[in-house]
């Protein structure tokens, strides 16, 4: 009997859910208390650093050596009173995970006595040693010299581990020549592009608006399965994902998930992390099924964004620290189990400004919604622009059996806005005459006929699409559940920013003559966006077949892997815009097209590797104990003269006996071609090997594979199955 599989589903049988007390039955009573919040600075702080903390903070001022020291006297404080012991700076390197690197608060003092003490100096700069992360060569690991800086916009917060606690301090990490080697440097520099250029759009209409910031809302879908299972499953264990597996009788197909009950153990597994959650000031808010047996949905309030993907990053974290509590592990991967629907990590977008407007939010008042449009037409020119570059922000092995699979947006970038929006848009497209309107009511009144009403609880959906409006935000749905969302928001931010410089530009060229009336200036120029950037705008169905074709008579490429995908980063346009706009420069660009190559190589073959262990070790075993049992009972039958009886013994064991040969011959082939692949020197060339000619082989082995699970006797099995993984109780 297969021991591993069998112990585990004994131990899951006797799971108990784990029930978990909140500090409090209000939710404010502790929400952030583990953050060195505002309202923490204010009472650890004296006044004149409080103020210089806040100009760093809210104007992006210097900190001097003297405040940087009062905030980390302040800060240490704050901890130490509150049981923590050390502290880290805490940052995002190219790895995808987040780093830490723990310093006790303690200083020799005088006489050799121990005093906790923490340094200015040590709060706004550290230096990790940078050698161990990927730089895409831009340091080799000899001078690896690279350092921390503290991001002052995300605050410090407090760890608790196992009854121990770390201050961990945001920070961004860059090599000692300048170049950023994480996703905080390049997220706050676009950030930062895309508030000034929005900011430069919105004083052509009003001039109290001084700044505007990105919003995002990241909602987190994610597996759970039971541990025990997880641990007789290697390849859940070594490559995220299931390798094999057949499919079960009962998957989606009574949509009876989605919505439904939560299961008892799940239900306290989310109320501990949103507890933790909660104290660490993380805003969540939304729990349910989603549709997949055994998937999972949780979505804090939306937030600044630079914010709000470290609260991602860290609530991951938390996640799968918490889990460990509850006997469970959580699957962040993309598509962890074939057959059925992957996992997103829906990236709901807006820009705020600082008078509290939501500039993607259609208004009651006519004027405002030429602002409104002027936002939304340059979004979706942006995108238009910059399609090929906004695919690969979410390129990545895992994504890759995501896209255009179950219930996943197509690797085709296309923009949706909803049947009444386009109707405005082609409207204004082919409108000649316009004269605004200054009435107040619930429509976009452009004096353009017929226009219908954008009403204000728009519930347009279209789940197929990459990228659509909802209502009052964009929801970029094609962002993978583990990536950093910061990868895809550099370059959204960025080309936004791009794109509103270039609208802004043009408005003012254009309304020089005394005579011409800006809003007149301004629609014809969203009338030209509108009419060129048509193409990237889809309301049918994403998932279909015509929907390929269509978008292959339109231009709009279609992608299908990360190797190929990444190449847009190198592109001259992509260049330009992240040039221009001096996100990156041509080093980093190139290091980090460098890096996510090889990180894609690196996936690819560790699931070629895991593949060939459990096959070679665990699959051909036991089918060949089951058919030795074959053998036996077909001899048997012979022995009494029941020839044709031992016929059909012997068709079946022919039949296993063609499945190991395939099984053996392409394992085989596999490692030859990862031989093939291993042994080109160019990042590019080995990532396109792995690509197409070592993966190929999954789908070919894993078929045999599922043919043999269902085939051979269960109690021989040695994998947990679907079945058993799928459905948490
Ligand atoms: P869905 O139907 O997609 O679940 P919700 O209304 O529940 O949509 O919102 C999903 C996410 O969008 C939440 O995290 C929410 O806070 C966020 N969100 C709502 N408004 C905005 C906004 N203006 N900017 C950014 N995110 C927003
Ligand atoms: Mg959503």
């Amino acid at each position: 009997m297969a021991k591993i599989r069998f112990s585990a589903l004994e131990q899951v049988e006797k799971r108990q859910p784990l029930a978990v007390e909140a500090p409090s039955k209000k939710y404010s009573d502790y929400f952030g208390i583990n953050v060195f919040s505002k309202e923490a600075m204010r009472a650890y702080l004296s006044a004149d650093s409080f103020k210089a903390v806040m100009a760093a903070i809210e104007k992006g001022e210097k900190i001097s050596p003297e405040t940087a020291d009062a905030v980390a006297g302040a800060m240490k404080n704050w901890a130490v009173e509150r049981g923590a012991t050390h502290y880290t700076h805490w940052f995002q390197p190219l790895t995808g995970a987040t780093a830490e690197k723990h310093d006790a608060f303690f200083e020799w003092g005088s006489e050799g006595r121990v005093i906790e003490k923490f340094k200015g100096s040590a709060l706004v700069q550290q230096e990790p040693d940078a050698s161990s992360f990927p730089s895409g060569g831009i340091r080799n690991t000899f001078e690896a010299r690279g350092y921390t800086a503290w991001d002052p916009t995300s605050p410090a917060f407090l760890m608790e581990v196992g009854g121990g606690k770390t201050l961990c301090i945001p920070t961004v990490f860059v090599a000692y020549t300048g170049e950023a080697l994480d996703y905080k440097t390049p997220l706050l520099k676009a950030l930062d592009r895309v508030d000034k250029a929005a900011t430069a759009v919105c004083q052509l209409f009003d001039k109290d608006i001084t700044s505007v910031k990105a919003s995002l809302g990241i909602e987190q879908e994610f597996f759970l399965v039971d541990k025990a299972l997880y641990h007789a499953r290697p390849d859940l264990l070594m490559a995220e994902r299931s390798l094999f597996g057949h499919s079960p009788a009962k998957g989606q197909q009574l949509e009876d998930h989605y919505f439904g009950s939560i299961p008892p153990r799940v239900q306290c597994f989310m109320q501990d992390f949103e507890i933790e959650a909660i104290k660490l000031g993380i805003p969540v808010h939304t729990r349910h099924n989603e549709v997949a047996p055994g998937q999972f949905e949780c979505a804090p309030i939306y937030e600044d964004a630079n914010l709000a993907i470290d609260h991602n990053q860290l609530l991951m974290d938390v996640m799968e620290r918490v889990a460990e509590r509850h006997s469970l592990k959580v699957l962040f991967h993309e598509k962890p189990f074939a057959g059925i629907n992957g996992s997103g990590k829906h990236n709901n977008w807006s820009l705020i400004t600082n008078t509290g407007k939501n500039l993607l939010a259609p208004t009651t008042k006519a004027k405002e919604n030429l602002l409104f449009l002027a936002f939304l037409v340059n979004t979706v020119k942006a995108v238009y622009e910059n399609a090929d570059l906004l695919r690969a922000s979410i390129a990545s092995a895992a994504n890759d059996f995501r896209l255009g699979a179950n219930e996943a947006p197509p690797a085709i970038m296309s923009v949706f806005l909803g049947q009444q929006l386009s109707a405005v848009l082609d409207a204004l497209e082919s409108n000649a005459t316009i004269n605004i309107d200054k009435g107040d009511n619930m429509y976009i009144k452009l004096g353009i006929d017929k226009i219908p009403p954008i009403l204000m609880d728009n519930t347009d959906r279209n789940r197929t699409s990459p990228f659509a409006f909802t209502g009052n935000k964009f929801e970029f749905r094609a962002v993978g559940s583990s990536a950093n969302c910061a990868s895809a928001n550099i370059v959204l931010n960025t080309i936004v920013a791009d794109q509103l410089n270039k609208f802004h530009a043009e408005v003012e060229a254009k309304s020089t003559g005394k005579d011409t009336k800006k809003e007149v200036v301004i629609v014809e120029i969203l009338r030209d966006y509108i009419k060129s950037s048509k193409a990237i705008r889809f309301e049918g169905n994403g998932y279909s077949e015509e929907w390929k074709q269509e978008a292959a008579k339109r231009g709009l490429s279609n992608i299908p892997n990360t190797p190929r995908a990444l190449d847009a980063y190198l592109s001259e346009k992509t260049q330009k815009v992240f040039t221009d706009n001096h996100i990156y420069n041509h080093v980093e660009l190139e290091a980090r097209h460098e890096i996510m190559l090889h990180n894609y190589m690196l996936k690819v073959q560790i699931e070629s590797r895991s593949m060939e262990t459990i096959v070679l070790s665990q699959i051909i075993p036991c089918v060949l104990t089951y058919q030795q049992k074959l053998i036996d009972n077909a001899r048997g039958l012979k022995e009494l003269g029941l020839n044709t009886e031992a016929e059909a013994i012997i068709d079946m064991i022919r039949v296993i006996s063609n499945h190991i040969k395939q099984i053996k011959d392409n394992t085989y082939s596999m490692v030859e071609a990862r031989k093939e692949a291993n042994a080109l020197e160019d990042a590019h060339d080995k990532a396109i090997a792995y690509c197409d000619k070592v993966k190929p082989y999954f789908e070919t082995i894993r078929y045999h594979v599922d043919k043999l699970e269902i085939l051979v006797d269960d109690e021989l099995w040695a994998l947990p199955k679907y079945r058993e993984l799928l459905f948490l109780k």
